[in-house]
């Protein structure tokens, strides 16, 4: 027997078996150390429309996985963040999932997400796990641009931009399910959302003001006429106090 033949891991010492041959000089586990299947990433981005939960992939957009958001985030970000991700030489990617940190932070812009990948880097299993913060942008998807066109009711002009105000309203209004949102702007001083009902808006006020401390002006626009009779669009403008 010649012992000098039994080849060992240089940064830990194991010695080489048949079922575990060195890897590139090393053993898996040192190996894997060295060898991260991630190398690096481009911008971690997804865009999610505010109106539909549709997101973007490719260039296209794609309907909601589901009408929970959390569960469409999550969805979203192992759909889409792969292509982000430079593998290392070698390496490939199984499976990719997400746990998301600040998930009652529904609107907030930065997410934090514990990554998990799952692949091989030549041909040894590996999973990684990376703390990360994904960029979550808000755009109206194309169908719903098309939906909207330009009919709405009422107008609710939220001043100066506050996202706890704008995600206040928007989940009345999910929760409540008669009046939609036809179209939301991001102003320079705040947001503007165009509603396809007017009934709903001194509720929409009096639930803000449970919360905030707001100025509130209401005005009324003729439009048009139905029925032989007038018909007006309403603007609310929901100011903050300092
Ligand atoms: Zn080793
Ligand atoms: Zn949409």
């Amino acid at each position: 027997m010649n012992k000098e033949m039994n080849k060992f891991c240089p940064q830990c010492g194991k010695l080489e078996s048949k079922s575990q041959p060195l890897v590139k000089g090393l053993c898996r586990s040192c190996f894997l150390k060295n060898n991260p299947i991630l190398e690096g990433y481009k911008e971690l981005k997804v865009v999610i429309c505010p109106s539909c939960s549709s997101y973007l992939h490719q260039n296209k957009w794609h309907p909601k996985f589901s009408a929970n958001d959390e569960i469409n985030l999550k969805k979203i970000i192992s759909k889409v963040l792969p292509e982000k991700l430079k593998l290392q030489q070698g390496a490939r990617i199984n499976s990719v999932s997400a746990v998301i940190e600040n998930s009652e932070n529904k609107n907030e812009k930065n997410i934090g997400i514990q990554l998990t990948l799952s692949g091989t880097i030549y041909n040894i299993n590996s999973t990684e796990k990376y703390p990360l913060e994904i960029i979550r942008e808000r755009s109206i998807c194309n169908l719903c641009k098309k939906k909207s066109s330009s009919y709405y009711e009422a107008k609710i002009q939220l001043r100066p931009k506050n996202e706890k105000v704008l995600r206040l309203v928007k989940d009345y209004l999910s929760r409540e399910n008669k009046t939609l949102i036809t179209k939301e702007e991001e102003k320079e001083f705040g947001y503007d959302l165009y509603l396809t009902n007017k009934k709903d808006i001194s509720k929409i006020i009096s639930e803000v003001k449970k919360n905030f401390s707001i100025d509130v002006k209401i005005s009324r626009t003729l439009y048009g006429r139905k029925g032989g009779e007038d018909v007006f669009r309403t603007t609310a403008l929901l100011r903050l106090k300092e």
